[in-house]
């Protein structure tokens, strides 16, 4: 039924897409949906619409011709041709006989639609009775659909319309229906139901309250394309403000309604700003401005002289005349409008006619006609239970006896007949639930108190004139702030669904524009594809060659690119006729050259020179050409240069060759760019494959360096020995192999002499005899060249795998590995041998005969017990043995070996420290070559590896 601004635009844009057969249900739509928006646009549309309908099956066919009628139907109507729209309507509702038995749902919303059409074609007639059966017969059609909306906004509208015959009674039934919560219901339903609620209230006379609903239903109609709803709820806001005092949110409103109805030419909603707008003048007090505006209002709702807006016109006719003195105009105001009301079935205009005719009458000297009229309001406005009219009509009453002298009414129990109906409106004023009573009111019963002699009452009364003049005061400043509040809010609902609609206006150019484009961006987007996909700009300009050729006049094709600096473009490709172009250079600055200024002003350029002119700048050796098009080469803000295609022919390039060559400018723009970026990663790739060999070297170079120095810190400088650092890197390992070696020997329970086979470390420490003397005799580096020469026997005796340390000085250490201990001996002889039996050579060629002594341990020391004395415990050992052989003679070994008798506690201190008695007792064993006298007690320089006491 009606469609939001969000779902048109995303029609448009599927339209702009659609193709072939998917094209005629959105133009259907688009066409619907547009019918109040913008009236032409949906003819057109349904222009193109009409061919495509031969293609439909028949059913579909009809549906489709029954809205193409129905939307002609409708611009008729808003137009105020009553008549063809209504003719329109019966066309319409002829199509649907073909579509009913296949498409029986759409077939009844097409129903649904028409009739509504028909009952607001009666509603502007003034044919209540027609009006509401088509609102019936329309709910029922969208009932039979099954359609919520259409229901919701079609049972809104019927509530409305019986508001304005009996406010209560429609309150009563369609309150009921609707429920107060619509955050349930449709927006475009809950428009309506706001309006209807809206309604209700200024039939109430309560006015901000109406204000607010109708406000939502204003922007709900402006939002989905009910322009006409939105005019004359535009127009009751602005009643209702004017009812609240607040004119200049009146005006504000009515302008607003104006604005909308101006560029449509529908006189209803034209008429209806123009006489709200006229009212609101009348109570400022304009009344020459009101007049002029009324009579224009009327003019233009002559066609629709039948209607409720036209009825209020007259309303408004009247009491302007009445307040300018024109008594007979404003009778003949009221008595048409008493026409229309009775017409209208609308009890507000039946009393206020009434009313004004008797106010009129009385002035024109007709009392009794004044008094009947005056009465027949009262009694019309005591039916509708409309309190403000009657008030009304008493004071009227009142004023006819003022001027009249008529007989008092029967009921009569006041002084006068005047303070009789004064009285009577003020008691009608009591009953209504916080209304204010006038201070002009009060003022006059005052007045009348006191024409009768009761200056006490009078008095009393007076005071509470005052009274109610400040709070009507205070009342009316409520009211302003209400309305000041309700018009705020309106102000910011607009300005958000002004938004909307220029969104929506924009999108709605844009999907048309996309449309007209769409075939040539398809082939162009081809070709696009296949220039992107190049990666080195030779192949994406002879790409570009290529389809300029196929899709332009092109006599001239070149592509110029920016220096890296920016301050020059170069020719990079060019052909003319089939040659090449000269590879020129172009300054940026140059003020003549098209390129130039096209790469400067980032613009496309279009020279298009006449026959006799001449070419401008024209590079030498190329044609004179006619049609000159030049566009900058870019991608986002960054500029590659400019690109050119030109023509023999003059105006060789409309809007469509320009948009082509546009296209092939930003495809060709991306593909030099991507190339160039190629270009440039494969380089930078390049230099850091480079960088990353060139690391690799450097890091094996590091490595080696790093090797070196630790070779270096791990041996003995002078002897190219180990050194002792060494050893004490490497020695934990060993030892723990050997542990581990006789931990698994101990849990296979094998001999003794299994056990110790291969498993033992033995440490031997070889010290040079008297080796200060040859420092002092021959010199340092004699003591020097022994040391050296100590290396290679070193080597001589022991194996590869061995350990052989510079322990410091003229002292060395073997670890010997894998020794059966009870060989170790035969070892060590061999090495005093070595060094005893061979002279050395000193520097000046001379020898020189030195020998050694050597002490040795194994480890462990007690095979039965491998953890019962720690390898540094067992290199003070080999040191206590070195120092027996040096104490007892020199140029031997010695070496103590654990017993059976060896007791485990306290071994260690009592070998160190009373080794003689634990010889003695047969403790340990004494293994040496040495023949003499032993001496096992004396002074021992220590190794610094263990405490002599620690156990
Ligand atoms: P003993 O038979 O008791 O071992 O007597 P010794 O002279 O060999 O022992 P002592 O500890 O008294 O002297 C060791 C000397 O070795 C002292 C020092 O001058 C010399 N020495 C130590 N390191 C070097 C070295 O690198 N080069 C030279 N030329 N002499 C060294
Ligand atoms: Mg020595
Ligand atoms: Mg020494």
């Amino acid at each position: 039924m009606f469609a939001r601004d969000e779902e048109l635009a995303q029609w448009q844009a599927a339209l702009a897409e659609a193709q072939g057969a998917q094209r005629w249900p959105l133009l259907q739509l688009l066409a619907w949906h547009q019918r109040q928006r913008d009236t032409q646009q949906a003819r057109r549309l349904c222009a193109e619409l009409t061919p495509l309908l031969a293609l439909l099956p028949a059913p579909q066919a009809a549906l489709a011709r029954c809205r193409v009628l129905l939307i002609d139907a409708e611009a008729e109507a808003l137009h105020g041709r009553l008549n063809a729209a209504q003719l329109l309507c019966l066309q319409a509702a002829n199509q649907l006989e073909l579509a009913t038995a296949e498409l029986p749902r759409e077939a009844a919303l097409a129903r649904a639609d028409i009739e509504w059409l028909q009952a607001w074609l009666a509603n502007d007639r003034g044919d209540s009775h027609a009006a509401d059966q088509a609102l019936q017969r329309a709910a029922q059609a969208a009932r039979s659909a099954g359609d919520a909306v259409r229901i919701d906004v079609i049972d809104a509208a019927s509530g409305i319309c019986d508001t304005f015959s009996d406010w209560q009674a429609a309150q009563q039934r369609w309150g009921q229906r609707f429920g107060t919560d619509l955050s349930a219901v449709a927006p475009i339903a809950a428009g309506w139901i706001s309006d209807f609620f809206g309604t209700c209230a200024f039939q109430r006379s309560e006015y901000g309250r109406a204000i607010g609903h109708l406000m939502l239903s204003f922007e709900s109609a402006l939002a989905s394309g009910q322009l006409r709803r939105a005019i004359i709820i535009a127009t009751n806001i602005g009643n209702g403000f004017t009812s609240l005092n607040a004119h200049e949110a009146a005006l504000d409103w009515m302008q607003r309604g104006l604005d909308l109805a101006r560029p449509t030419g529908w006189p209803l909603s034209i008429g209806m700003c123009l006489m709200q707008t006229a009212e609101t003048l009348r109570q400022l007090g304009q009344r020459e401005a009101a007049h002029t505006l009324l009579r224009e209002a009327l003019h233009t709702l002559q066609p629709l002289s039948g209607s409720r807006a036209y009825a209020v016109a007259l309303e408004y006719q009247g009491d302007l005349a009445l307040d300018l003195g024109h008594y007979e105009a404003a009778l003949d105001s009221f008595t048409q409008l008493a026409a229309r009301g009775d017409a209208l079935r609308q009890s507000d205009f039946r009393s206020s006619a009434r009313r004004g005719q008797a106010h009129a009458l009385s002035h024109l000297g007709r009392a009794d006609e004044a008094l009947a009229a005056a009465q027949t309001a009262l009694q019309l406005a005591r039916e509708h239970v409309d309190a403000s009219a009657q008030i009304a009509a008493l004071n009227v009453l009142a004023d006819i006896h003022a001027q009249h002298a008529l007989p008092p009414p029967q009921t009569m129990q006041a002084a006068s007949p005047v303070l009789h109906y004064l009285l009577l409106a003020l008691e009608v004023a009591g009953t209504i639930d916080g209304y204010t009573v006038s201070g002009a009111l009060l003022d006059a019963i005052a007045r009348e108190y006191a024409a009768v002699g009761n200056y006490e009452r009078a008095y009393a009364i007076s005071l509470q004139a005052g009274a109610a003049r400040d709070q009507i005061h205070s009342q009316q400043a409520t009211n302003r702030a209400i309305a000041m509040q309700v018009q705020y809010q309106t102000e910011r609902a607009q300005t958000e669904g002004e938004h909307h609609r220029q969104l929506a206006a924009a999108e709605a150019e844009r999907a048309e524009v996309l449309q007209q484009t769409s075939a040539t961006l398809t082939h162009l987007s081809a070709i696009g594809q296949e220039i992107t996909a190049h990666l080195d700009a030779a192949a994406v300009f002879r790409a570009l060659d290529r389809h300029v050729h196929g899709l332009l006049d092109a006599t001239h094709f070149s592509i110029f690119l920016l220096d890296a600096d920016g301050d020059w473009l170069t020719c990079a490709f060019g052909t003319e006729a089939g040659n090449q172009v000269p590879a020129v250079r172009v300054a940026l600055s140059d003020p003549q050259a098209n390129t130039a200024r096209c790469v400067r002003e980032r613009r496309e350029i279009l020279v298009e020179l006449g026959a006799a002119d001449l070419t401008p700048n024209l590079i030498p050796g190329t044609l004179p050409t006619q049609s000159l098009l030049f566009a900058p080469l870019h991608v986002g803000e960054r500029m590659l240069g400019v690109m050119t295609v030109q023509s023999l022919q003059a105006s060789a390039y409309g809007e469509r060759e320009r948009l082509i060559f546009r296209t092939l400018c930003a495809y060709g723009a991306i593909a030099l760019d991507n190339a160039s970026a190629y270009r440039q990663v494969a380089a930078t790739l390049k230099a850091l494959s480079a960088t990353q060999e060139q690391l690799l070297e450097k890091n094996l170079e590091l490595e080696r360096a790093y090797k070196a120095l630790e070779e270096v810190s791990l041996t003995d400088q002078l002897t190219g020995l180990r050194n002792r650092r060494f050893f004490l890197q490497n020695v934990d390992a060993d030892v723990a192999l050997s542990l581990r070696a006789h931990d698994a020997g101990q849990h296979r329970e094998l001999t003794i002499c299994d056990l110790t086979a291969a498993k033992d470390l033995v440490f031997f420490m070889v010290d040079i005899d008297h080796f200060k003397q040859v420092n002092d005799r021959y010199g340092h580096a004699a003591g020097d060249s022994i040391l050296v020469q100590m290396r290679e026997r070193l080597r001589e005796v022991f194996r590869e795998s061995d350990y052989v340390i510079r322990w410091g000085g003229e002292e060395f250490l073997v670890l010997a590995r894998a020794t059966h201990r009870e060989e170790a001996h035969v070892v060590a002889e061999r090495m005093r041998r070595a060094v005893a039996e061979r002279e050395f050579i000193l520097p000046d060629g001379a020898t020189l005969a030195k020998t050694c002594s050597i002490g040795f341990a194994c480890f462990p020391f007690m095979p039965e017990q491998p953890r019962l004395l720690s390898w540094s415990q067992v290199v003070e050992l080999a040191d206590q043995g070195l120092y027996i052989a040096k104490r007892s003679g020199r140029n031997a070994w010695a070496a103590l070996y654990s017993t059976a008798a060896t007791r485990s506690e306290g071994v260690f201190p009592r070998l160190m420290q009373q080794l003689e008695q634990a010889v003695t007792a047969g403790e340990v064993r004494l293994v040496t070559n040495l023949a003499g006298p032993l001496n096992l007690v004396g002074e021992r320089r220590r190794t610094g590896l263990s405490s002599d006491l620690e156990t």
